[in-house]
């Protein structure tokens, strides 16, 4: 078992696909550095409107950069400053 986002045989932790309805969401197994990027790339209303699946978030365009820096490194953590747009949007 590893990053179903990124792939790499890293520990993970637990995502809701379906923020803010934890008990109902499905979750798909991230490692931080993954988990960081979707939260700080998409609103929790982005996630459920339209990635609300492995699938989708992997296919994702605003993710493809990073996937494929991440995916070359061996970290297992790093700091990930939310965009302002998401920030923005919170609250
Ligand atoms: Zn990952
Ligand atoms: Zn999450």
């Amino acid at each position: 078992m590893g990053c179903e986002l990124c792939g790499r045989a890293v520990e993970t932790t637990t995502h809701h696909l379906i923020p803010k309805n934890r008990t109902e969401s499905p979750t798909a197994r991230l490692c931080q550095p993954c988990h960081k990027q979707v939260h700080a790339t998409f609103t929790h209303h982005e996630l459920k409107q339209e990635y609300d699946t492995v699938e989708a978030l992997r296919g994702a365009e605003r993710l493809q950069s990073f996937l494929a820096w991440i995916r070359k490194t061996d970290k297992t953590h790093v700091r990930v400053d939310d965009s302002d747009r998401v920030r923005r949007w919170r609250d």
